[in-house]
Protein backbone atom coordinates (compact mmCIF):
# COMPACT_ATOMS: atom_id res chain seq x y z
CA UNK A 1 0.00 0.00 0.00
CA UNK A 2 1.06 3.36 -1.04
CA UNK A 3 1.75 5.60 2.09
CA UNK A 4 4.15 8.72 1.27
CA UNK A 5 4.98 10.19 4.81
CA UNK A 6 2.96 13.39 5.71
CA UNK A 7 2.79 16.38 7.49
CA UNK A 8 0.67 16.68 10.17
CA UNK A 9 -2.06 19.09 9.95
CA UNK A 10 -5.42 17.34 11.14
CA UNK A 11 -6.54 15.85 14.09
CA UNK A 12 -8.06 12.57 13.53
CA UNK A 13 -9.56 10.68 13.79
CA UNK A 14 -12.44 13.16 13.26
CA UNK A 15 -15.29 11.90 15.03
CA UNK A 16 -18.31 9.49 13.70
CA UNK A 17 -21.11 9.38 15.11
CA UNK A 18 -25.20 8.53 15.02
CA UNK A 19 -27.48 11.45 14.16
CA UNK A 20 -30.59 10.43 16.63
CA UNK A 21 -32.89 13.05 15.63
CA UNK A 22 -33.09 13.03 11.56
CA UNK A 23 -32.63 9.30 11.92
CA UNK A 24 -36.08 8.82 13.34
CA UNK A 25 -37.93 10.97 10.67
CA UNK A 26 -36.75 8.59 7.95
CA UNK A 27 -36.57 4.55 8.02
CA UNK A 28 -32.78 4.59 8.13
CA UNK A 29 -29.63 4.92 10.24
CA UNK A 30 -28.24 8.29 9.82
CA UNK A 31 -24.41 8.63 10.88
CA UNK A 32 -21.87 11.63 9.90
CA UNK A 33 -18.17 11.74 9.80
CA UNK A 34 -17.11 14.79 10.95
CA UNK A 35 -14.61 16.29 8.34
CA UNK A 36 -15.47 19.92 8.97
CA UNK A 37 -13.78 18.53 12.63
CA UNK A 38 -10.06 18.18 11.11
CA UNK A 39 -8.81 21.47 13.15
CA UNK A 40 -6.65 23.63 10.51
CA UNK A 41 -7.79 27.03 10.58
CA UNK A 42 -11.73 25.61 10.88
CA UNK A 43 -11.24 22.78 9.34
CA UNK A 44 -12.38 20.32 6.22
CA UNK A 45 -11.73 18.02 3.70
CA UNK A 46 -8.66 20.02 2.08
CA UNK A 47 -6.64 18.94 5.56
CA UNK A 48 -6.34 15.63 4.48
CA UNK A 49 -4.82 16.05 1.24
CA UNK A 50 -2.75 18.80 2.27
CA UNK A 51 -1.02 16.99 4.64
CA UNK A 52 0.55 14.63 1.82
CA UNK A 53 0.95 18.19 -0.75
CA UNK A 54 2.92 19.79 1.98
CA UNK A 55 5.10 17.10 2.77
CA UNK A 56 5.37 16.65 -0.81
CA UNK A 57 6.88 20.38 -1.42
CA UNK A 58 8.61 20.23 1.54
CA UNK A 59 10.54 16.97 0.43
CA UNK A 60 11.43 18.63 -2.89
CA UNK A 61 13.13 21.50 -1.37
CA UNK A 62 10.48 24.31 -2.40
CA UNK A 63 9.68 27.45 -0.34
CA UNK A 64 6.32 29.03 -1.67
CA UNK A 65 2.85 27.33 -2.48
CA UNK A 66 0.79 28.75 -5.15
CA UNK A 67 -2.82 27.24 -5.99
CA UNK A 68 -6.29 28.64 -6.98
CA UNK A 69 -10.17 28.68 -6.36
CA UNK A 70 -12.83 30.86 -5.61
CA UNK A 71 -12.85 33.78 -3.22
CA UNK A 72 -14.85 31.51 -0.74
CA UNK A 73 -12.28 28.19 -1.67
CA UNK A 74 -11.95 26.21 1.36
CA UNK A 75 -9.06 24.78 -0.37
CA UNK A 76 -7.67 28.38 -0.05
CA UNK A 77 -7.92 29.09 3.26
CA UNK A 78 -6.57 25.48 4.36
CA UNK A 79 -3.55 25.85 2.11
CA UNK A 80 -2.86 29.10 3.54
CA UNK A 81 -2.78 27.77 7.22
CA UNK A 82 -0.95 24.83 6.12
CA UNK A 83 1.87 27.27 4.43
CA UNK A 84 1.62 29.23 8.03
CA UNK A 85 2.46 26.15 10.12
CA UNK A 86 5.02 24.95 7.49
CA UNK A 87 6.92 28.25 6.73
CA UNK A 88 6.05 28.22 2.98
CA UNK A 89 5.33 31.72 1.25
CA UNK A 90 1.62 31.24 -0.05
CA UNK A 91 -0.04 32.77 -3.03
CA UNK A 92 -3.96 32.25 -3.77
CA UNK A 93 -5.19 33.03 -7.37
CA UNK A 94 -8.61 33.61 -6.62
CA UNK A 95 -11.57 34.66 -9.23
CA UNK A 96 -12.67 38.13 -10.19
CA UNK A 97 -12.47 41.45 -8.32
CA UNK A 98 -10.97 42.72 -5.28
CA UNK A 99 -14.05 43.31 -3.06
CA UNK A 100 -13.97 46.21 -0.59
CA UNK A 101 -15.23 44.14 2.66
CA UNK A 102 -13.47 40.53 3.10
CA UNK A 103 -15.49 38.18 4.63
CA UNK A 104 -15.68 34.37 5.42
CA UNK A 105 -12.64 32.31 3.87
CA UNK A 106 -10.97 35.48 2.22
CA UNK A 107 -10.74 37.34 5.20
CA UNK A 108 -9.38 34.03 6.65
CA UNK A 109 -6.88 33.73 3.94
CA UNK A 110 -5.74 37.30 4.48
CA UNK A 111 -5.02 36.52 8.42
CA UNK A 112 -3.40 33.41 7.50
CA UNK A 113 -0.78 35.46 5.49
CA UNK A 114 -1.71 34.76 2.19
CA UNK A 115 -0.78 36.83 -0.79
CA UNK A 116 -4.10 37.19 -2.46
CA UNK A 117 -4.40 37.84 -6.30
CA UNK A 118 -7.52 38.63 -8.29
CA UNK A 119 -7.87 37.69 -11.76
CA UNK A 120 -10.40 40.76 -12.59
CA UNK A 121 -12.31 39.52 -15.65
CA UNK A 122 -9.30 38.38 -17.24
CA UNK A 123 -10.18 36.03 -20.09
CA UNK A 124 -7.54 33.85 -19.93
CA UNK A 125 -7.89 30.61 -18.33
CA UNK A 126 -6.71 30.00 -14.80
CA UNK A 127 -3.93 27.15 -16.08
CA UNK A 128 -2.88 29.99 -18.16
CA UNK A 129 -2.66 32.31 -15.21
CA UNK A 130 -1.11 30.26 -12.68
CA UNK A 131 1.81 29.51 -14.71
CA UNK A 132 2.51 32.90 -15.01
CA UNK A 133 2.66 33.88 -11.53
CA UNK A 134 4.46 30.37 -11.37
CA UNK A 135 7.01 32.04 -13.64
CA UNK A 136 7.27 35.89 -11.77
CA UNK A 137 7.81 34.28 -8.39
CA UNK A 138 10.07 32.00 -10.06
CA UNK A 139 12.12 34.75 -11.75
CA UNK A 140 12.29 36.56 -8.79
CA UNK A 141 14.37 33.22 -7.93
CA UNK A 142 11.51 31.45 -5.64
CA UNK A 143 11.11 27.77 -6.20
CA UNK A 144 7.21 27.40 -6.47
CA UNK A 145 5.22 24.56 -5.59
CA UNK A 146 2.08 23.82 -8.01
CA UNK A 147 -1.33 22.64 -6.25
CA UNK A 148 -4.30 22.01 -8.35
CA UNK A 149 -7.52 23.48 -7.72
CA UNK A 150 -9.29 21.74 -4.62
CA UNK A 151 -5.74 19.68 -4.08
CA UNK A 152 -7.46 17.06 -6.79
CA UNK A 153 -4.19 14.88 -7.84
CA UNK A 154 -3.00 11.91 -6.38
CA UNK A 155 -0.79 12.97 -3.71
CA UNK A 156 -3.82 14.69 -2.59
CA UNK A 157 -6.29 12.07 -2.68
CA UNK A 158 -3.61 9.97 -0.74
CA UNK A 159 -5.15 12.19 1.97
CA UNK A 160 -8.57 10.07 1.52
CA UNK A 161 -7.33 6.68 0.55
CA UNK A 162 -5.84 6.86 4.53
CA UNK A 163 -9.43 8.46 5.62
CA UNK A 164 -11.03 5.04 4.37
CA UNK A 165 -8.45 3.13 6.47
CA UNK A 166 -9.69 5.24 9.10
CA UNK A 167 -13.38 4.56 8.71
CA UNK A 168 -12.80 1.14 7.93
CA UNK A 169 -11.08 0.83 11.82
CA UNK A 170 -14.08 3.21 13.46
CA UNK A 171 -16.39 1.05 11.97
CA UNK A 172 -14.60 -1.95 14.11
CA UNK A 173 -14.71 -0.21 16.73
CA UNK A 174 -18.40 0.40 16.76
CA UNK A 175 -19.94 -2.55 15.05
CA UNK A 176 -21.48 -0.71 12.45
CA UNK A 177 -21.32 -1.37 8.65
CA UNK A 178 -22.36 1.38 6.37
CA UNK A 179 -24.71 0.29 3.26
CA UNK A 180 -24.44 4.05 1.46
CA UNK A 181 -22.00 7.04 2.15
CA UNK A 182 -22.82 9.85 0.96
CA UNK A 183 -20.97 13.31 -0.19
CA UNK A 184 -20.03 16.28 -2.11
CA UNK A 185 -18.04 15.74 -5.25
CA UNK A 186 -16.20 18.78 -6.92
CA UNK A 187 -12.67 18.61 -7.90
CA UNK A 188 -12.49 15.35 -7.67
CA UNK A 189 -9.88 14.41 -5.04
CA UNK A 190 -11.90 13.12 -2.10
CA UNK A 191 -13.78 10.81 -4.62
CA UNK A 192 -10.59 9.35 -6.19
CA UNK A 193 -9.45 8.77 -2.59
CA UNK A 194 -12.47 7.51 -0.71
CA UNK A 195 -12.58 4.79 -4.17
CA UNK A 196 -9.18 3.83 -4.42
CA UNK A 197 -9.68 3.29 -0.25
CA UNK A 198 -12.85 1.10 -0.23
CA UNK A 199 -10.78 -1.36 -2.50
CA UNK A 200 -7.99 -1.34 -0.54
CA UNK A 201 -9.74 -1.94 2.58
CA UNK A 202 -13.09 -3.36 1.50
CA UNK A 203 -15.68 -1.45 2.54
CA UNK A 204 -18.48 -2.24 0.42
CA UNK A 205 -20.72 0.74 1.20
CA UNK A 206 -21.89 1.95 -2.17
CA UNK A 207 -20.51 5.74 -2.70
CA UNK A 208 -23.15 8.44 -3.48
CA UNK A 209 -20.84 11.41 -4.46
CA UNK A 210 -23.48 14.29 -4.99
CA UNK A 211 -21.97 16.03 -7.78
CA UNK A 212 -21.78 20.54 -6.88
CA UNK A 213 -20.66 22.13 -10.26
CA UNK A 214 -22.08 22.29 -13.62
CA UNK A 215 -20.94 19.79 -16.54
CA UNK A 216 -19.84 22.50 -18.59
CA UNK A 217 -17.68 23.81 -16.46
CA UNK A 218 -15.32 20.91 -16.18
CA UNK A 219 -12.61 21.61 -18.35
CA UNK A 220 -11.96 18.03 -18.14
CA UNK A 221 -14.68 15.97 -17.65
CA UNK A 222 -14.87 15.16 -14.00
CA UNK A 223 -15.35 11.32 -14.19
CA UNK A 224 -11.96 11.42 -16.69
CA UNK A 225 -10.24 12.93 -13.99
CA UNK A 226 -11.14 10.75 -11.40
CA UNK A 227 -10.39 8.23 -13.66
CA UNK A 228 -6.98 9.55 -14.63
CA UNK A 229 -6.05 10.00 -10.33
CA UNK A 230 -6.94 6.06 -9.84
CA UNK A 231 -5.04 5.00 -13.43
CA UNK A 232 -1.28 7.34 -11.54
CA UNK A 233 -2.57 5.14 -8.38
CA UNK A 234 -2.70 2.31 -10.44
CA UNK A 235 0.89 3.06 -11.93
CA UNK A 236 2.72 3.53 -8.43
CA UNK A 237 1.09 0.60 -6.74
CA UNK A 238 1.26 -3.10 -6.37
CA UNK A 239 -2.40 -3.38 -5.67
CA UNK A 240 -3.69 -1.79 -8.61
CA UNK A 241 -7.50 -1.09 -8.56
CA UNK A 242 -10.08 -2.57 -11.51
CA UNK A 243 -12.34 0.13 -12.09
CA UNK A 244 -13.45 1.67 -15.44
CA UNK A 245 -14.13 4.93 -16.34
CA UNK A 246 -18.50 3.76 -16.40
CA UNK A 247 -18.15 2.68 -13.24
CA UNK A 248 -17.38 5.84 -11.64
CA UNK A 249 -20.92 7.42 -10.47
CA UNK A 250 -21.98 11.33 -10.08
CA UNK A 251 -25.14 12.22 -8.82
CA UNK A 252 -26.15 14.98 -10.96
CA UNK A 253 -29.95 15.65 -9.63
CA UNK A 254 -29.05 18.67 -7.64
CA UNK A 255 -25.98 21.16 -9.38
CA UNK A 256 -28.77 22.91 -11.64
CA UNK A 257 -28.44 26.40 -10.04
CA UNK A 258 -24.45 26.60 -10.35
CA UNK A 259 -21.75 26.55 -7.95
CA UNK A 260 -21.97 29.19 -5.14
CA UNK A 261 -25.63 29.58 -5.56
CA UNK A 262 -27.46 29.36 -2.60
CA UNK A 263 -30.99 28.09 -3.30
CA UNK A 264 -33.75 27.28 -1.26
CA UNK A 265 -32.61 23.70 -1.08
CA UNK A 266 -29.30 24.33 0.75
CA UNK A 267 -30.97 26.74 2.69
CA UNK A 268 -33.60 23.96 4.05
CA UNK A 269 -30.75 22.11 4.59
CA UNK A 270 -28.77 23.83 6.64
CA UNK A 271 -31.60 25.02 8.64
CA UNK A 272 -32.64 21.09 9.06
CA UNK A 273 -29.41 20.19 10.27
CA UNK A 274 -28.86 23.02 12.31
CA UNK A 275 -31.86 22.75 14.29
CA UNK A 276 -32.30 18.56 14.53
CA UNK A 277 -28.62 18.03 15.27
CA UNK A 278 -27.19 21.41 16.23
CA UNK A 279 -24.57 20.61 13.66
CA UNK A 280 -23.53 23.76 11.00
CA UNK A 281 -23.31 23.17 6.91
CA UNK A 282 -22.27 25.18 4.47
CA UNK A 283 -24.02 26.96 1.40
CA UNK A 284 -21.78 25.55 -1.36
CA UNK A 285 -20.87 22.17 -0.94
CA UNK A 286 -21.95 20.21 2.42
CA UNK A 287 -25.53 22.25 2.25
CA UNK A 288 -26.34 20.76 -1.37
CA UNK A 289 -24.69 17.36 -0.79
CA UNK A 290 -27.06 17.02 2.60
CA UNK A 291 -30.24 18.47 0.76
CA UNK A 292 -29.54 15.25 -2.09
CA UNK A 293 -29.32 13.07 0.38
CA UNK A 294 -32.08 13.98 2.32
CA UNK A 295 -34.15 14.02 -1.32
CA UNK A 296 -32.85 10.31 -1.40
CA UNK A 297 -33.61 9.09 1.75
CA UNK A 298 -37.47 10.84 1.81
CA UNK A 299 -38.12 9.25 -2.01
CA UNK A 300 -37.63 5.85 -0.10
CA UNK A 301 -35.76 4.08 -2.92
CA UNK A 302 -33.44 2.68 -0.24
CA UNK A 303 -33.77 -0.60 1.30
CA UNK A 304 -35.83 -0.06 4.73
CA UNK A 305 -33.25 -0.22 7.78
CA UNK A 306 -30.00 0.94 5.67
CA UNK A 307 -27.28 2.31 7.05
CA UNK A 308 -26.32 5.75 5.72
CA UNK A 309 -22.96 7.97 6.57
CA UNK A 310 -23.31 11.92 5.12
CA UNK A 311 -19.35 12.47 5.09
CA UNK A 312 -19.47 16.20 6.29
CA UNK A 313 -16.48 17.93 4.13
CA UNK A 314 -16.68 21.17 6.24
CA UNK A 315 -17.04 25.01 5.35
CA UNK A 316 -18.12 26.37 7.62
CA UNK A 317 -16.43 29.99 7.15
CA UNK A 318 -18.58 30.10 3.84
CA UNK A 319 -21.47 30.26 6.00
CA UNK A 320 -20.51 33.60 7.26
CA UNK A 321 -20.25 35.33 3.78
CA UNK A 322 -23.63 34.32 2.70
CA UNK A 323 -25.36 35.90 5.83
CA UNK A 324 -27.66 38.34 3.70
CA UNK A 325 -29.26 35.18 1.62
CA UNK A 326 -29.55 32.69 4.89
CA UNK A 327 -32.02 35.63 7.27
C1 LIG B 1 -13.52 21.14 -1.75
C2 LIG B 1 -14.72 20.75 -0.99
C3 LIG B 1 -15.49 19.64 -1.34
C4 LIG B 1 -15.25 18.82 -2.57
O1 LIG B 1 -14.10 18.01 -2.49
P1 LIG B 1 -13.32 17.65 -3.84
O2 LIG B 1 -12.20 16.80 -3.41
O3 LIG B 1 -12.91 18.96 -4.44
O4 LIG B 1 -14.26 16.95 -4.76
C5 LIG B 1 -16.57 19.31 -0.54
N1 LIG B 1 -16.88 20.04 0.55
C6 LIG B 1 -16.18 21.12 0.91
C7 LIG B 1 -16.62 21.90 2.09
C8 LIG B 1 -15.07 21.52 0.17
O5 LIG B 1 -14.37 22.61 0.53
Amino acid sequence: MLKPPKYPLAFLPTPLHYLPNLSREVPYQIYIKRDDQTGLASGGNKTRKLEYLIQDALNLGYDTVITAGAQQSNHCRQTAAACALAGLECHLWLNGFQPEHYQGNLLLSHLLGAHLHFSGDQAKGREAALKQLQKELNDQGQKTYLIPVGGSNLTGATGYIAAMSELKQQMTEQKIDFDYIFFATSSGGTQAGLMIGQNIFNIKARLMPILIDKEADFEVPLPQHIFDIISEFNVASSQPIHINLDDILLIKDYNKAGYGILTTHEQAAIHLLARQEGILLDPVYTGRAFYGMWDVLQQKILPENSRVLFWHTGGLPALCAYADALR
